[in-house]
């Protein structure tokens, strides 16, 4: 896609998108609710009439605006969105054999018999989809989805209606399946965790444009802005000015990131960045810090901590750490930083971070 924009009535939904795909590659659009994600998939399906820009296939134009459109079904692209309806009135194997028509019945019935099979749905190949359960019926979508061997899926939240257990197992078997057939997938989410573990590369979305694109570590290990950190989960923030290279901060000296002496910084700190030791008294010569409260939440516990500063001020932060660490309130503690987890921006890029 190059420099697709796309408005709705005076509403630009999609504001200047170029995004190119290697053919097999999973490609995610990650993004807050609106920021334009569905809409840069449907322009890719021929759904909605492009605007403005070019969408290519293998090199080859299939849309241009008030030119060429390839519709949906000439685009060799396997469409499953969030709600797929199947046909109730049809088998699950009818409905996968279904945009096979022009194949022979027997190579037919053996490809979709196959697809089920990867999906864990072969048992049910007779079975209406009225018996179904919705996990069951989103696989037989995506089935009937990866059945004309497109070079492009394009999947619009498929896993949303699933509950939690269910879903990770669904993600693990289409992203086998996507891998094995090799069929490059643009998947559309909101949940960043999904994102990282679907894609090959992750593109988050904000307010119609794409702010970063990169490998989930990239985006995750190597943000570009506050957006893209507070994106992937809370963070604890925290303000001084560089000096000497350095921004000074209740927790401790932290490495101004190239910022100029004298800016103003915005340092955000993950949860998992703050390393807790427990004191045996708090020391009187530094800054100490005590906990608030202690909570666990399964494989990590997160700990509410009150940070003393030098200049007198307290900072509340949010540590998590793994397993079970539950110290008492009060308990004195001293934080130490892992430098990998924590990011810092000119502070009036904080605003375009909320
Ligand atoms: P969600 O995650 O909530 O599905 P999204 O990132 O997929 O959101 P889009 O559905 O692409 O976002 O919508 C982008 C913007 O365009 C939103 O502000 C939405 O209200 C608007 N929009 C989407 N479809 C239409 C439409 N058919 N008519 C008018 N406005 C629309």
């Amino acid at each position: 896609m190059q420099n697709v924009r796309h408005a709705y009535g005076p509403h630009a939904a999609v504001k200047d998108v170029s995004l190119e795909m290697q053919p097999g590659e999973v490609v995610c659009l990650l993004g807050p609710s609106g920021c334009g994600k569905t809409t840069l998939l449907r322009i890719a399906a021929g759904l909605e009439v492009l605007q403005q820009g070019a969408v290519a296939i293998n090199g080859r134009k299939i849309a241009v605006p008030g030119g060429r459109h390839v519709p949906p079904e000439k685009r060799n692209v396997g469409l499953a969105f969030q709600d797929s309806a199947l046909f109730p009135h049809l088998t699950v194997l009818e409905n996968v054999t279904f945009g096979l028509e022009t194949q022979p019945p027997r190579q037919r019935r053996q490809r979709a018999m196959e697809l089920l099979e990867q999906l864990g749905m072969a048992g049910y190949a007779k079975a209406y989809p009225h018996i179904l359960s919705g996990g069951q019926q989103q696989r037989v979508a995506l089935a009937r989805a990866l059945a004309p061997a497109p070079q492009l899926m394009l999947l619009d939240e498929p896993f949303s209606s699933l509950d939690a257990r269910l879903r990770d197992r669904i993600r693990d078997d289409t992203l086998h399946v996507l891998k094995k057939v090799g069929a490059g997938t643009l998947l559309v989410t909101h949940d960043p965790e999904e994102a990282m573990f679907m894609a090959d590369r992750i593109a988050l979305m904000r307010d119609g444009r794409i702010i970063q694109m990169g490998t989930p570590q990239e985006l995750y290990c190597a943000p570009c802005d506050p957006f893209v950190v507070t994106f992937f989960g809370d963070v604890n923030e925290l303000y001084g000015e560089v000096r000497g290279g350095v921004v000074q901060t209740p927790v401790g000296p932290v490495q101004g990131g190239g910022l100029a002496d004298g800016t103003q910084a915005q340092v955000l700190v993950r949860p998992e960045a703050l390393r807790v030791i427990e004191l045996d008294e708090p020391p009187t010569s530094h800054r100490y810090s005590h906990v608030i409260m202690a909570k666990l939440l399964g494989r990590t516990s997160l700990l509410h901590i009150c940070v003393h500063g030098e200049d007198g001020r307290e900072v509340h932060l949010h540590a998590r750490v793994p397993g079970v660490f539950l110290p008492a309130a009060n308990q004195p503690v001293e934080i130490r930083l892992d430098p990998s987890q924590v990011f810092v921006f000119p502070a009036d890029l904080a605003s375009a971070g909320t």
